[in-house]
């Protein structure tokens, strides 16, 4: 039985002292949640030190949004995944559709980026999802399966015994549109089985989060899939309740 996991995208938010504050409730309230759902940050990078300080040796996981493809060197501006463990990081977020929009992020990049942190041990969250436009012209499966196949066919099993994927229709980001819980677990059923085809246990192992307006008043819905695994969460994150809520919802 796979472990529910819900992660906060916490994206380019936030000061020192909203991060004090959302770190602190974060930590008071995951108590209640130990052993029952795996819960996870991902804070931009300048507070990843600032947030461990917090959270070390606690029930709650932090990760970075983002790591170069290159491991060192002249890359500025860049985190390499080395720096991201150094710090603690459990989790790596690789190819959000933010990244692939707006800064040209491709498939071999993700590639790359999902193989460093299997590499290293840590856990890649591969994010996958379609446009409006994709869906309407009824391409969804075409591109997440793009997605997904790509990362499969590249990278050696080994390096993929601890990937999570996460499902986020683009159109869903940010909007307040959902996608409706079958939607979400028609998708999700369909990575499982590209996943299945390609190895059985690891299909049995994988957690898929969907991520998307995903918020405490509709959390326990969406997660009622079968292949819903838990959720990648934005907005919502940034409230410490209503991301308990969704949580407690997995
Ligand atoms: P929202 O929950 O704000 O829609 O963002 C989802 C997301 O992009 C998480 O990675």
């Amino acid at each position: 039985m796979r472990k529910q996991l819900v992660a906060g995208n916490w994206k380019m938010n936030g000061s020192r002292e909203s991060v004090a504050a959302l770190t602190e409730g974060l930590k008071s309230g995951a108590a209640e949640l130990a052993g029952k759902v795996d819960v996870a940050v991902f804070p931009s990078s300048i507070f990843v030190q600032r947030v461990a300080d917090t959270l070390s040796s606690g029930e709650i996981a932090w990760g970075v949004q983002n790591i170069c493809t290159e491991e060192k060197g002249a890359f500025t501006g860049e985190i390499s995944i080395s720096m991201a463990k150094d710090f603690g990081c459990e989790m790596i977020l690789v190819g959000h559709s933010e990244r692939r929009s707006l800064y040209g992020e491709t498939d071999a990049e993700v590639v790359t980026k999902v193989r460093h942190a299997g590499k290293a041990g840590l856990i890649p969250v591969l994010c996958v999802g379609e446009t409006l436009e994709e869906r309407e012209a009824d391409k969804t499966m075409e591109v997440v399966a793009r997605q997904v196949q790509v990362v499969l066919n590249e990278i050696q099993s080994e390096y993929l015994e601890k990937l999570v994927i996460a499902y986020e229709p683009v159109w869903a980001i940010g909007t307040g549109l959902t996608a409706s819980p079958e939607q979400a677990q028609e998708v999700h059923a369909a990575i499982r089985q590209l996943l299945t085809e390609h190895d059985a246990d690891m299909a049995a192992r994988t957690r898929i989060l969907y991520g998307g307006s995903v918020k405490g008043s509709n959390a326990a819905e969406i997660f009622t899939g079968a292949d819903v695994d838990g959720g990648l969460v934005g907005g919502a994150s940034l409230d410490v309740q209503d991301f308990l809520t969704i949580c407690r919802a997995a």
